[in-house]
């Protein structure tokens, strides 16, 4: 019998606030354990707790760049679990009324045709306290650092749409781009400031009725949500084949063996109305006043980048990846450069470079301005491509302009018919066997001369040029 997948993604965003939820240590991560800590986040009995309107804000911008919509009230539930990462016994977290209902997130499934996978809520809760497991001769101890416990998290919850691993990939890509425009998060799955757990069911596909869940933790990278949720549909596909019964448990994922293993159940509690954060009011000036804040959003700034500067669908996709680069490259079109040459330089040229560097494309020091001023050159072919790959190089250690550099250094390119004609001239009559090859039709030997005149030039003949001036000679 043919199954499908039924899954659903419960996905935790650490808020990039400079402060932790309730308390004003550091929301930043730190090497030294047990730093960043205060009565309140290593969660004394007694001690005070303010929400912190930073990360309120923050958490409704992110319900809103995910379409969702911000609760009239909301409120924190005490939901109780005992484990040594939570030695208050309970998580301050919002369960009854979460911040915001509804919301979706647009992507395109195998076969590069549109779905929209709904989300079911979005709501604010604290991170608890990390587990160190070490071990001291035979001896296997576990350290608690409270240095996260506190952290502002959002914790997204999707309706069960989504069939396959690629749509749960292209689900938390599209989710981290359109968090990362509301710049609210970093999203990083590798550095744990999003993490992902993984619904898994199947069920006769065409049918309504699903056999039991199985919960997967522990996905370090969207690679490793797809392989994951991969092993697990295939593992419960042989589970029921075989007629063995499917059990409600949580496993981890194992990225070294590519299993998922069963994991010891946490006692989960109930969750109880917390008396000590008074409740959340959003009215609807509020609302529209952060609505206002959100940009526009990739989707539509694609769209808007293929119409507006004639970008192919790949350039304007790449180039609204990121907020920022979109920023960069439509100060680039802005400047008057030719948009898709801008477009193009950016993702062949700029982003690898800066990722040698490990830059990033909002501090570097070939501003959007200065680059305009090297593509300018580019594009009016003072200079070659090899030129400006040089001149870009030396614009990311000097302050002066693209054309100030390329006259220091000679770069401009040799553009004058009798110059080009000279250097030609003395290449071929240095490689007779290439002109008899041209004569005998061959093709290659004309790439061979451009080559060595290219060379000759030191770099600078302009390559356009010299393959006109050659094709003009009659060699018959
Ligand atoms: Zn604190």
């Amino acid at each position: 019998m043919p199954y499908e997948a039924v899954i659903g993604l419960e996905i935790h965003v650490q808020l990039n606030c400079p402060t932790k939820l309730f308390c004003d240590c550091a929301n930043t991560a730190t090497e030294k354990a047990n730093t960043h800590v205060c009565p309140t986040c290593i969660w004394l009995p007694g001690a005070p707790v303010q929400l912190s309107e930073d990360a309120l804000e923050k958490a409704a911008l992110t319900c809103l760049a995910l379409n969702g919509e911000l609760s009239a009230r909301s409120a924190f539930d005490q939901k109780v679990y005992y484990y040594p990462d939570l030695p208050k016994g309970y998580q301050l977290s919002q369960h009854h009324l979460p911040l915001a209902t509804g919301g979706w997130v647009d992507i395109s499934d195998e076969n590069g045709k549109p779905r929209r996978l709904r989300i079911h809520h979005v709501h604010m809760e604290e991170d608890v306290a990390k587990l160190v497991h070490e071990t001291d001769g035979r001896k296997r101890i576990s350290l608690v650092d409270f240095n996260r416990a506190g952290a502002p998290l959002v914790e997204i919850v999707t309706e069960p749409d989504i069939r396959t691993p690629h749509e749960a990939m292209a689900f938390l890509r599209a989710l981290r781009t359109r968090i990362r425009y509301a710049k609210t998060a970093e999203c990083s799955m590798e550095s744990g400031t999003m993490r992902c757990d993984a619904n898994i069911s199947l069920r006769p596909a065409g049918s309504d009725a699903f056999f039991t869940k199985v919960e997967v933790k522990n996905m370090n990278s969207v690679k490793a949500v797809g392989n994951a949720i991969a092993y697990e549909i295939e593992r419960q596909e042989k589970m029921i084949n075989e007629g063995q019964p499917v059990v409600m448990h949580t496993r981890l994922w194992d990225p070294d063996k590519n299993v998922t293993t069963p994991m010891r159940a946490k006692f989960a509690g109930p969750c109880i109305p917390d008396p000590s954060v008074p409740e959340i009011h959003m009215d609807t000036a509020r609302v529209d006043a952060l609505k206002q804040r959100l940009p526009e959003m990739p989707a539509e700034k694609q769209a808007r980048f293929a119409s507006q500067y004639g970008l192919t669908g790949d350039e304007a996709a790449l180039m609204s990846t990121e907020r920022d680069i979109a920023d960069y490259f439509e100060a680039l079109a802005r400047n008057s450069v030719n948009a898709r040459m801008a477009a193009q330089w950016i993702s062949g040229r700029l982003l690898p470079a800066l990722k040698d560097q490990n830059a990033e494309i909002t501090d570097t020091v070939l501003s959007a301005d200065r680059a305009a001023g090297l593509l300018s050159l580019l594009e009016n072919e003072s200079v070659n491509a090899k030129q400006a790959k040089e001149l870009m190089a030396l614009m990311f250690t000097s302050p002066k302009s693209a054309p100030e550099i390329a006259d220091e250094k000679g770069f401009r390119q040799i553009t004058d018919i009798d110059e080009l004609s000279a250097i030609l001239d003395a290449v071929l009559e240095e490689n007779p066997d290439a002109v008899a090859n041209l004569r005998a039709g061959k093709k290659q030997a004309a790439g061979f001369i451009i080559g060595q005149t290219m060379q000759k030039s030191g770099g600078r003949a302009n390559p356009k040029m010299l393959s006109e001036i050659l094709g003009r000679k009659n060699f018959s």
